[in-house]
């Protein structure tokens, strides 16, 4: 999508601190960490939040989480992170471009705010 932000950031028109990339995934570091780890992991294509992945999409997006135990691991916090998927705007979601949030490095609480 042309003005979606992390399609933009996909394609390499706006900078971002990537740590993993291939053909289908990219994974970069947040811009406001919540946590001393905070990074997302988004698919290139554009889908716009978890309620809109369709079935074609399954393995995608499970290739996406399977991505963030490996990264979460090669960043030092595979013992102990969260994934969040936030979906719309009432949960927070603010870049409606589907990514995955992973956290680690500090103690996480429950319930999530
Ligand atoms: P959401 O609130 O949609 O679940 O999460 C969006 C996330 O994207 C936020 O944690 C926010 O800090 C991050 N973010 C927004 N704009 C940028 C950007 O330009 N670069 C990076 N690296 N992260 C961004
Ligand atoms: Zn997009």
């Amino acid at each position: 999508m042309n003005d979606c932000l992390f399609c933009k950031i996909a394609k390499g028109e706006i900078p971002a601190n990537k740590l993993y990339e291939d053909d289908d995934l990219l994974a970069f570091w947040d811009i406001s960490p919540q946590a001393p780890k905070h990074f997302l992991i988004i698919p290139k294509k554009h889908i716009k939040d978890p309620a809109s992945v369709g079935a074609d999409d399954a393995a995608l997006i499970g290739t996406l989480i399977r991505k963030a135990g490996e990264l979460a691991a090669e960043n030092g916090i595979g013992n102990g992170f969260r994934l969040v998927f936030n979906n719309g705007a009432e949960a927070g979601q603010t870049v409606f471009h589907i990514h995955l949030h992973v956290l680690g490095g500090r103690p996480m609480a429950w319930p999530p705010g």
